[in-house]
């Protein structure tokens, strides 16, 4: 036998099942194994350059900053507003052109980028003037503790070892700090031929895309991962795009603020009261937009995890 040796499960369990041309089945947790060998270099600028516009059909990294802004960034702004007040200190890991990062900041968050690439480091810095380290988040030198919220938005689903990785990003929150995540979501119940009957979104996650996407979570996957990692609560919130699912993983439920809270800290700076209209903009009226906050906040109660 010669070649790379199957992937595992992230669990450790052993036994996977055939789930797709791609893709292995871990019965376990639920998480989709990809079949392909592990290959260096993927993130480089080459990965913004030419592997998301020519490979996927997706609009450049200059493009991306200006859609992303308005649209998903703010989407994620929203939802972390809810559950804590500027200003906290947030890593986005993974932070692409740093749109986010520079959201955050004009909130009045402190917050700062990771990134794979120092050319892509360099566009963020140039065009958000936000502080962006360059490495795998392992190898920064970052304390421990020093941070109240690290987000995690499409970049569990690409990491070799997700248990490590996030351990360690664990090791640099703060006694009260949580994970913001998002990531495709697995749907257990449906086989690769249920996704293509239907003609499922998510199949753009999977079909071409193993070397990628190296895991693929269901919510029961995801439940277990971050409890191993002692942030066995999760609390699922709507993502921004169906085939996704978005959660915050914390060690204790997290008590959602109270709207006039949040609109108290942004009404605070020029800066903030631009995120505001922003975000009123962003959820069609400032009235829809809370009464969503308030009825998530009286129906979803984060259960913790046993
Ligand atoms: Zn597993």
């Amino acid at each position: 036998m010669g070649g790379t040796p199957d992937r595992a499960c992230w669990c450790g369990h052993p036994g996977l099942e055939p789930y797709s041309a791609e893709y292995r089945v871990c019965r376990a947790c639920g998480t989709l194994v990809s079949t392909a060998p592990q290959r260096a270099g993927l993130y480089d600028q080459s990965y913004w350059k030419e592997r998301q516009t020519v490979h996927h059909g997706l609009p450049d990294i200059r493009a991306r900053a200006r859609l992303d802004l308005p649209e998903r960034c703010t989407h994620w702004l929203g939802r972390l507003l809810a559950l804590r007040l500027p200003p906290a200190r947030v890593l986005d890991v993974g932070c692409a052109h740093g749109g986010y990062v520079a959201l955050l900041n004009w909130a009045g968050f402190q917050a700062e980028g990771t990134e794979m690439s120092p050319e892509v480091a360099a566009f963020a810095e140039q065009v958000f003037g936000v502080k962006v380290h360059v490495g795998p988040v392992e190898a920064l030198p970052l304390a421990s503790g020093s941070f109240d919220v690290i987000v995690l938005n499409d970049v569990i689903e690409h990491l070799p070892d997700p248990l490590a990785t996030l351990g360690h990003c664990a090791s640099l929150l703060s006694p009260e700090g949580f994970f913001v995540i998002q990531t495709p979501e697995y749907k257990e119940h449906l086989s690769h031929a249920d996704l293509q009957a239907s003609g499922d979104l998510f199949l753009k996650h999977m079909d071409h895309n193993n070397e990628e996407h190296l895991y693929l979570f269901s919510r029961r996957s995801a439940g277990l991962l971050f409890d191993r990692i002692g942030f066995g609560c999760l609390d699922f919130s709507n993502p921004v795009y169906s085939y996704d699912m978005a959660f915050t993983a914390s060690r204790r439920p997290i008590s959602p603020l109270a709207p006039e809270e949040v609109v108290r800290a942004l009404s605070g700076t020029p800066s903030g009261r631009l995120v505001q209209a922003l975000l009123d903009k962003a959820f069609e009226s400032a009235d829809r937009w809370w009464a969503i906050q308030r009825l998530e906040a009286q129906v979803k109660a984060p259960v913790p995890r046993s």
